[in-house]
């Protein structure tokens, strides 16, 4: 657990104090970090690997930097820096998700059970709204799976404001933290974030990267005199960076509404879309009524800024289209059960894969209806401008998330789609690059060793190369909180690690559980009583929704929501006079018992209101303490039922 000592807020979250602060602010800040104590060593074993989550690092940084890179920064210097060369195999390709942004692409990479949205906010299909997750105080599954990071909102506001320092205290935590670890296991996981935000602001990677490197040879170092043989680092991102600079804005909005729709939260009619914008990025997301996909799909190439279109088929659950800005059009077949894929062109060749169709056919890889499998399509294509595209546009529109979008769009580099305050804010600063298109320099992330060689992979092939990531952090096991959870989500969950992931055939597809854990169950009676409270929260708030009751706090993938206070927290408004208290004492019994962990059906005789907000709190009675182990507030369906996702 991270510890703040820092006592005097030097930091506001404007636009403005970005360009203000003084090198002596900045002097302060570093000090102030570095200053924070790592405890003596003790005496456990250390893990065998230390395996990194570095995040944003593309590819072709890397290997410029193994290779030796001469350049000159932002300020017209010129250098010279090598790193990572000794003691590293060549770097690999890592290949993200579609889009290529962090929450997706780490939850894919760790095999997780996919998020609600791809950004925190996201448009939820049976709340039919969007919603905003606090991407500063709410950590996804992929963040707290980790045995460090940096779990302080504070100390991540500030890594959006002063990336090189945080990064510098983060890597100095790193290695503290891990020389102190207590736990037994082979690996050990870190996640390091603020590469991706210092990179947004026109930071220096290679010298970040540099001292990253310094800092782990003086960690194998110690490592190999205290333990008698060599460290095992694995270091791997989730997507690149297009560093292309201060990119257009897409002017999505006031194009979508100059054709009759309009930009709304959440879908009545035809004409209404949601459009969830989460800080500066080269991709869109569009949510609207699927009967509207084929005019979109032929409207939008039209717009300013479009590289490529993809949408799934309305009606059709194995077929989607790609466009390009000239309108040309394919469609791409998926066959779930061989996890192949088929790519036919209507007019023109919107990706240019026709080449790869033909050196296919040439291999014989393409069996007689036109298919090849994912992984022959990722051998011949994972050097292309769109690695692996057919099979991440058909992941993206399927199961990288909850609540895929009907249409996505992959921007070309120089355009960038952003809220108008946060592009006005962002030109503040020097803005470096970002990252979500289909592309390669946004898409090729990383696969480092120190003691095997790589090779290229993708963001679900890569756990399959190092036995499933075994020994992340189990959260549950160490925190107490809850969720709504149903069958069918729990199904999509790739690496199964807690007796819930595979017991969850026993849930039903659509029904919804309340799933708890506290470490106060491992020594309570299985059937002892859970105290619930639930209370009607007044209106729909922005503001604020959780998933589940996590504690620590979260990143987001925008320091501009931060500059701006766009996903400020609040407390949902007192609503109405709802409040019920029932007691759950039957647990459903799963064959493998899970010590710290309940899980519920939802409770017959709680009848709730369809589209409504809610907070549900839960205690137990633990010797003579009466515990509250979880808050959170949720929406209903239609049908009145808790919405899980
Ligand atoms: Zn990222």
């Amino acid at each position: 657990m991270v510890r703040l000592y820092i006592g005097v807020m030097i930091f506001c979250p404007r636009p403005g104090s970005l360009v203000y602060q003084s090198k002596a602010s900045n002097r302060l800040v570093l000090f102030l970090l570095l200053a924070l104590p790592i405890l003596p060593t003790t005496s456990f074993a250390l893990p065998k690997r230390l395996i990194i989550a570095l995040d944003g690092i593309a590819y072709r940084d890397m290997k410029a930097l193994q290779e030796g890179i001469t350049y000159k920064d932002t300020h017209g210097f010129q250098f010279h820096r090598q790193a990572f060369h000794q003691g590293y195999f060549p770097v690999s390709r890592m290949i993200s998700t579609f889009p290529s942004t962090s929450d997706v692409a780490w939850t894919d990479i760790f095999g997780d059970r996919p998020l609600p949205g791809y950004q925190r906010t996201y448009y939820s299909d049976a709340v039919n709204r969007e919603i905003s997750v606090n991407g500063i105080t709410t950590s996804m599954e992929h963040e707290e799976q980790m045995q460090w990071q940096v779990e302080n909102g504070f100390l991540r506001t500030l890594g959006y404001v002063y990336p090189s320092h945080m990064y510098r205290y983060e890597v100095h935590e790193l290695v503290g933290n891990f020389l102190n670890t207590k736990s037994q296991g082979d690996n050990y996981y870190a996640y390091i974030r603020t590469p991706d935000d210092a990179q947004h602001l026109s930071r220096d990677i290679f010298a970040m990267l540099g001292a990253l490197d310094e800092q782990l040879q003086k960690l194998r170092v110690l490592y190999r005199a205290r333990e008698g043989r060599d460290l095992e680092i694995l270091i791997l991102s989730d997507h690149g960076n297009n560093h292309a600079g201060v990119g257009q804005r897409i002017e999505i909005r006031t194009f979508l509404k100059n054709a009759g729709y309009r930009i709304t939260n959440s879908i009545m009619n035809s004409k209404d879309i949601v459009l969830p914008t989460a800080g500066i990025e080269s991709w869109v997301e569009i949510h609207n009524s699927p009967a509207e996909t084929e005019n979109l799909m032929r409207l939008l190439p039209h717009l300013k800024g479009v590289d490529v279109l993809t949408a799934k088929f309305p009606g059709q659950t194995n077929r989607f289209m790609v466009t390009n800005s000239k309108g040309e059009r394919a469609t791409i077949d998926w066959n779930p059960s061989k996890n192949s894929f088929r790519y036919s062109t209507e007019t023109g060749d919107p990706i240019n894969y026709l080449p790869a169709v033909e050196a296919l056919s040439q291999k014989n890889r393409l069996d007689a209806e036109g298919f090849a499998t994912a992984d022959a399509w990722m051998a011949e294509t994972l050097t292309n401008r769109y690695p692996l595209a057919l099979e991440r546009i058909v992941r993206g529109h399927t199961c990288v998330t909850l609540n895929p979008a009907n249409i996505l769009i992959s921007l070309d580099n120089h355009y960038v789609h952003a809220g108008w305050l946060v592009k006005k804010g962002s030109e503040m600063v020097t803005f470096g690059g970002t990252h979500g298109a289909l592309d390669d320099l946004n898409s090729d992330g990383i696969l480092l060793s120190s003691f095997a060689p790589t090779q290229d992979t993708s963001s679900r092939r890569v756990a399959g190369l190092y036995d499933g990531f075994p020994g992340l952090r189990n959260f549950r096991a160490e925190e107490n909180g809850a969720e709504w959870i149903t069958g069918k989500e729990q199904a999509l969950i790739r690496i199964a690690r807690v007796p819930l992931d595979w017991d969850r055939r026993k849930l039903p597809d659509d029904e919804v559980f309340l799933r708890i854990w506290s470490s106060s169950f491992t020594h309570l009676d299985f059937e002892v009583p859970v105290e619930l409270t639930v209370k009607k929260v007044g209106q729909f708030s922005s503001a604020e929704i959780h998933r589940g009751d996590h504690q620590p706090v979260g990143a987001s993938e925008s320091y501009e929501a931060v500059l701006i206070g766009e996903n400020g927290q609040g407390d949902p408004q007192p609503g109405n006079a709802f409040e019920r208290h029932l007691t759950l004492n039957q647990p459903i019994s799963f064959p493998d018992k899970c010590a710290y962990e309940r899980v519920y059906a939802f409770p017959a005789d709680l009848v709730l209101e369809p589209q409504k907000e809610y907070s549900i709190s839960g205690r137990v009675r633990d010797q003579n303490k009466n515990i509250r182990i979880f808050d959170f507030t949720f929406h209903t369906d239609s049908r009145g039922m808790p919405v899980a996702y």
